[in-house]
């Protein structure tokens, strides 16, 4: 039984878990920083990098007797090495290549994205390659083909905000709270989504990104009107998010023969409306649609330690003098979007 070590630190969250190569989770621990956040309504780098020198080495420890393992069981260590806020990504590799250099075990430097891109199949280990998935967390909107670990295709990404990204700054506009995406959720749930007329950017254009700047401003004007009220305002802001998922994951869908299954991940994928939209989406073309569970939507060590298995498994093991890489983007070879704020 090949056992992997996974270390997590590239946001908010801080997080241990070890994963067996046939996809079993044989324990995960999380520490989230969202109380040391909260007063200042986003993660502040430096905040987040102290938080993380201070819990990662007890949740490795804590991981590790849940499991009733010693590091010596260990087989492989997968750090998260990008993409991230800079100072938690250095804690977690290095943390990784102590434990590696110590234990004399193999790193597997794992990119973040590609832990949320591969996540699926530790929930769903039927799941084939090739599929098309949808990454929505607070730094990414992106649609990718996932041919393999390590082999991904772009096609689209936002040219400005992150779909999450778009939800925290509604939540902080409309006074709702710390972290957005949940708070948006529960105050729709209240709301009218037909009540405030928002812009749904690029729907139904040739152009396959994904753009939120437009909705963003419009939601500032209508909390600004004093025309509506929060509830209203978050369930027309999810609606016209959904939309906007929707029309352009349909068009990567019409774009994409031969994919097994339409999967989504990241942050944003806790959305039940989200969910309920690309379920249905999923159905128009006769695909399975893959979700994880909501704890392995959001950022956890158990999808690295699981990308550490799929890399291990195909060969790609690292050097310990492998760099931490705020930017890292799947496909390298992807055209770069249009517009300012080009995210990787
Ligand atoms: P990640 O970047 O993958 O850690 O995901 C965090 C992002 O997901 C943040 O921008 C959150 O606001 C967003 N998020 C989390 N839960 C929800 C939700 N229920 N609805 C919408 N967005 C969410
Ligand atoms: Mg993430």
């Amino acid at each position: 039984m090949t056992i992997i070590l996974g270390l997590e630190s590239s946001c908010d969250e801080t997080a241990a878990a070890l994963v067996t190569a046939e996809g079993k989770i044989l324990a995960h621990r999380l520490a989230t920083q969202e109380d040391a956040h909260r007063p200042y309504g986003g993660v502040v780098p430096e905040i987040a990098a102290r938080a993380h020198v201070e819990a990662l080495a007890p949740l490795v420890e804590a991981a590790l007797a849940d499991a009733e393992l010693t590091l010596g069981d260990v087989d492989v260590i997968a750090a998260t090495a990008g993409p991230g806020l800079i100072g938690g990504v250095m804690v977690g590799l290095v943390t990784g290549k102590a434990l590696a250099h110590a234990a004399g075990k193999p790193l597997v430097a794992v990119n973040h994205l590609e832990g949320h891109a591969l996540s699926p199949r530790l929930a769903d280990p039927s799941l084939q390659f090739p599929y098309l998935l949808l990454l929505v967390s607070g730094g990414h909107c992106q649609l990718l083909h996932v041919r393999g670990p390590g082999d991904y295709a772009r096609l689209a990404t936002t040219i400005d905000d992150a779909a999450g990204e778009a939800f925290d700054k509604t939540a902080k506009l409309l006074g709702l709270g710390f972290p957005g995406g949940p708070a948006v959720e529960k105050a729709a749930a209240k709301g009218n989504p037909r009540a405030v007329p928002l812009p749904r950017p690029l729907l139904g254009t040739d152009d396959p990104h994904f753009s939120f700047a437009g909705l963003k401003s419009a939601v500032m004007r209508a909390a600004q009107s004093g025309q509506y009220n929060s509830e209203d305002i978050a369930a027309s802001f999810q609606q016209a998010v959904v939309d906007c998922l929707i029309d352009r994951t349909r068009r990567a869908l019409k774009a994409s023969p031969g994919i097994t299954a339409l999967v989504v991940a990241g942050g944003v994928a806790a959305n039940q409306a989200v969910r309920g939209a690309l379920t249905a989406l999923a159905g128009e073309f006769d695909l399975p649609f893959v979700a994880p569970p909501l704890w392995l939507c959001t950022d956890n060590a158990a999808m690295i330690a699981w990308a550490g298995a799929e890399r291990y498994a195909a060969g790609l093991v690292d050097d310990l003098s492998i760099p931490a890489r705020p930017r890292w983007p799947l496909d390298p070879d992807a055209e770069k979007a249009r517009g300012a704020g080009v995210k990787a």
